[in-house]
């Protein structure tokens, strides 16, 4: 089973990469650690933090909950710590979740997405992707490659 994970709030960004790599990612937005350390016990989630706090938790010292301490501030350079640390697999499932939801994502055919895209991109794209949840469409537009190119980036690098 790959790992799902929860993002503390200082390192936000993460949530976005591991989701569009296809990693089930939690955004904690909330100051409480300890809701934070209860939701990753009760769903079995690797905690991702910058505070050295949680790290000396004795549930993470004593290795029931997984916790990875984030170094650095850039993004880019704090999802290699993570790939690296893990072994993740930037080809796991990529762009099968709503980037903001964390939600798996529902193929639509391309009449059902009709009046939803903007003309041109109607007129160029094929496939389509929703959000059960935020009902925003997906496709594989010059943002999608952008990110397609990030993440075989990260891989090369490996
Ligand atoms: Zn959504």
């Amino acid at each position: 089973m790959e790992p799902k994970f929860i993002v503390d709030n200082n390192v936000g960004k993460l949530a976005k990469w591991l989701r569009i790599m296809g990693y089930d990612t939690l955004f904690f937005r909330e100051k409480d650690d300890g809701e934070m350390i209860k939701a990753a016990l009760s769903e079995n989630r690797v905690i991702l933090t910058k505070d050295s706090h949680i790290m000396r938790r004795r549930l993470v010292t004593s290795g029931r909950l997984k916790a990875i301490h984030i170094e650095g501030d850039d993004p880019k350079g704090q999802l290699r710590q993570v790939v690296d640390t893990l072994d993740l697999d930037c080809r796991l499932r990529p762009f099968s979740l709503c980037l903001e939801c964390n939600r798996g994502l529902l193929e639509r055919g391309k009449d059902e997405v009709h009046d939803l895209v903007p003309p041109y991109v109607f007129k160029t794209q094929s496939q389509y992707m929703e959000c059960p949840s935020c009902h925003r469409i997906y496709w594989q537009g010059t943002h999608w490659k952008a990110m397609s190119e990030e993440l075989e980036k990260l891989m090369l690098e490996k």
